[in-house]
């Protein structure tokens, strides 16, 4: 079955076509203003299927990295953006991390060298049951993970079995069920990669982006410090440590929308609604948001898509927005992404989710969104 959010992201990604906004760099902002990007790839140089979107070639990645080395970003690592949500401590003012999620093996054969040559820290996601298969399914087996581990890749857990945490099999119709599937998920393939490794792990990526706000609470109870979605915005010191934000990375951008991405800033909500990650049931008209620090953006340039698919009415009140709900469509996800020009012409973004259901899903224990 293919993969309905990441349909609705390759949407977002090719809807985002503000005009170029001038780097950060250029306009001085302070340390504390600091923008992380974190790009997610998935394979490099794939031979089946051709025109795969989520496989770019070494030359694009090269190019990519390049780019953003001339735009002025900093690669960063996985520890110096814990060190950043744990302490405070600063990151460079345009900071990347790259990300790989799944363990192919032709990360570790057309990434991985580049990535060492151009002496870049970066972040691998795997699960158990890939690396478990190794070379005849197509992922690194446990040797290699170890290997780049001890030469400086962190690993990190992007669950056991790779299912969407959000839609568990039939068997699992209780919510205690349901916990203590989300806690194989999260706990048993966060301690089996560090018996592998011998060292910590403390970062996850859900599967397929999936999440719903039970899933995030266990992310948050299994230990993790960092947890990244793939809602295509970039964070600063006001995103949640376990909702970071990354931007997948397809065959189809060129370095340059790359780079237009990474720069973007993050803008900030006061108030969502529906609430970030809920699943809501029944009939939902209208649904909004408030923004932090109205007055750093531009009057009137104040854009919100759905899924990629730009509202084109947006009802106003001061910082507040709101806008009439599109009917579900299969996917039963809406990605809210919200667009802002500054007052020195950069471009502000934020996203946000939220799931409809037709009927509380009996593994949930939630309450009914209010309407
Ligand atoms: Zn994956």
């Amino acid at each position: 079955m293919r993969d309905f959010l990441c349909a609705m992201l390759i949407a977002i990604l090719g809807g985002a076509t503000l005009s170029a906004a001038p780097s950060s760099h250029e306009t001085g902002l302070p340390p504390s203003k600091s923008i992380l990007t974190v790009l997610c790839y998935h394979n490099i140089d794939i031979r089946s299927p051709k025109n795969s979107p989520y496989s770019v070639t070494s030359a694009q990645l090269t190019d990519e990295l390049n780019a953003l080395k001339a735009a002025g970003f900093d690669f960063v690592s996985l520890e110096q953006v814990q060190a950043f949500y744990a302490s405070g401590k600063p990151l460079p003012s345009k900071s990347a991390l790259i990300t790989f999620d799944d363990g192919h093996e032709n990360i570790y054969e057309h990434a991985y060298p580049i990535l060492k040559k151009m002496n870049i820290p970066w972040l691998l996601f795997v699960f158990p049951t890939a690396i478990g298969g190794g070379h005849e399914k197509g992922f690194m087996n446990w040797d290699e993970v170890q290997q780049l581990n001890k030469e400086g890749v962190a690993i990190g857990s992007h669950s056991f079995d790779h299912p969407y945490l959000t839609r568990p099999g039939k068997e699992i119709s209780t919510p205690e069920a349901y916990d203590a599937w989300l806690d194989k998920e999260l706990i048993r393939s966060k301690r089996l990669i560090e018996d592998k490794l011998g060292s910590p792990v403390n970062a996850f990526a859900s599967p397929f982006g999936a999440l719903n706000n039970v899933v995030q609470q266990h992310i948050k109870n299994a230990g993790y410090s960092l947890a990244f979605n793939i809602f295509g915005s970039n964070n600063d010191a006001l995103n949640n440590p376990l909702e970071l934000n990354r931007i997948i990375v397809l065959s189809t951008h060129s370095p340059e929308m790359v780079v237009k991405k990474a720069e973007e800033r993050p803008l900030h909500f006061t108030k969502e609604f529906p609430g970030s990650l809920q699943v809501y049931t029944g009939m939902l008209a209208t649904a909004g948001f408030s923004l932090e620090g109205i007055d750093d953006y531009i009057p009137g340039s104040i854009q919100v898509l759905i899924n990629g698919t730009r509202i084109e009415t947006l009802k106003e009140n001061g910082s507040s927005f709101m806008f009439d709900v599109p009917a579900p469509g299969r996917s039963k996800g809406y990605i809210v992404t919200v667009y802002a020009r500054g007052r020195s012409g950069e471009i502000f973004s934020q996203s946000y989710y939220f799931i409809y259901a037709t009927k509380k899903p009996d593994f949930l224990k939630l309450a009914p969104a209010k309407t």
